[in-house]
Parts: structure tokens; sequence; C-alpha cells
């Protein structure tokens, strides 16, 4: 099992990171240790500078694919839920800089915030047409719909699959909408999808 998370999703997100739209999907991975399961606390990493808060739709695939053309790649997804792509922006904006990779910055421990709903697939579902919203004690920091996504969720999963192969279990983090900000001891952090409350983690004190 593995997490892969999308870069630079949404075109508001991009620009409040002042970085061009990009032409293709950008991915990177974060290991398995990166997962916090509902009910654990946030931990922060001793890294300098600030962590921040990404929240993104998070879909669950169950089973193994590579090469998957756009148009089957839903039929991977199982589940879906919502997940914190925490980031320690500081340091991740100084690997940019010097064009380093970002793992330091995005794969530590507990980086990788799990929602405690999973909603399954059905042929209702659009993924598309989600509403995203994270609350941080209780005042609403970001909130867009997946409508605003510039690779939808198929193409995602059709990229990715080009380059690695996918397995059962693995979660593709989509990417966040803008508002991302600092978090710190003691915030709580709740994600909701079309207004379901899906996940509510506190950052740890000291
Ligand atoms: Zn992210």
């Amino acid at each position: 099992m593995k997490v892969i998370c999308i870069g630079r999703n949404y075109t508001d997100h991009a620009k409040e990171l002042g970085t061009e739209t990009p032409t293709e999907p950008i991915f990177f991975l974060k290991p398995t240790t990166a997962c916090l399961y509902p009910g654990q606390p946030v931990k922060l990493p001793d890294i300098a500078g600030e962590i921040e808060h990404e929240l993104e739709l998070v879909v669950m695939i169950d089973s193994y694919a590579k090469d998957v053309p756009v148009n089957m790649a839903l039929g991977l997804v199982a589940s879906f839920t919502v997940g914190l792509d925490l980031t320690a922006r500081t340091l991740q904006n100084e690997l940019k800089a010097k064009g380093l990779p970002w793992e330091k910055a995005k794969a530590w421990d507990g980086s990788a915030v799990l929602g405690e709903v999973e909603l399954p697939m059905t042929a209702s579902t659009d993924l598309q047409a989600l509403s995203l919203e994270l609350k941080k004690n209780g005042n609403t920091v970001q909130k867009d719909t997946t409508a605003h996504m510039i690779f939808t969720v198929a193409e995602l999963i059709a990229y990715v699959s080009r380059f690695i192969t996918l397995e059962p279990g693995d979660l593709l983090f989509t990417g966040t909408p803008a508002g991302i900000g600092p978090i710190a001891p003691g915030d709580v952090l709740e994600g909701f999808l079309n207004g379901k409350k899906m996940l509510s983690a506190t950052v740890a004190k000291g």
C-alpha cells in the first residue's frame, strides 16, 4: 500500500503558491508510516518553520492496475473520504528553491491524516461535484468544489498508473484547493464533504 499525492490540482491553490498551473499532473509519494488513522492526535514534526494544512479528497484504490485508460479509471475506486496532506511549508519552499525532492517536507510520520468516515462509490457518485470544506477551530479556512480540479480523479488515476502500478489499498490524495494555512498545537481541524463531517483531528499540545 502506498500514498500517492497530487500537487497543484486547483488553479486558485497554484496561484496562492505563486506557481504556474501545471499542464500535466504533478505527483509524489508518502510512505505508509505517514498515515495517521482516526482518533490519533496530529503530532507536529521536529521541523523548523510553518506546518500547513491541505484538505483533499482522498480515494481508495481496490485493485491492481497499470496503464489504466481514463474511461476505466473510476472502476478502481472502492470508496472515498477526505484527508489532510500536512506539509512543512517553510522547508518545502527551501527544497523547491534548491531543486531538491520534497519528501522531507511531506512524508514525515503522521503527515497523511485520514478521515474517519468512508463513503462507498456507487453508480450515482460524482467525484467531480463534491464540496470540500475545512474548519480550523470552528472557522472555515478552505472551501471549494471538486468541480474546480484541473485534472479529474479519473485523469489522475490514469496518469499515475502509466508510471506506477496501483495496488489494492493505495490512497490517492487528489490535491488541495486554496486556503492552506498554518496549524499549531491545540488546533482542532474538521473536514467536510457536501456538509458531512468526514474527519476530525486535534493537533497535540507540545
Ligand atoms: Zn497536497
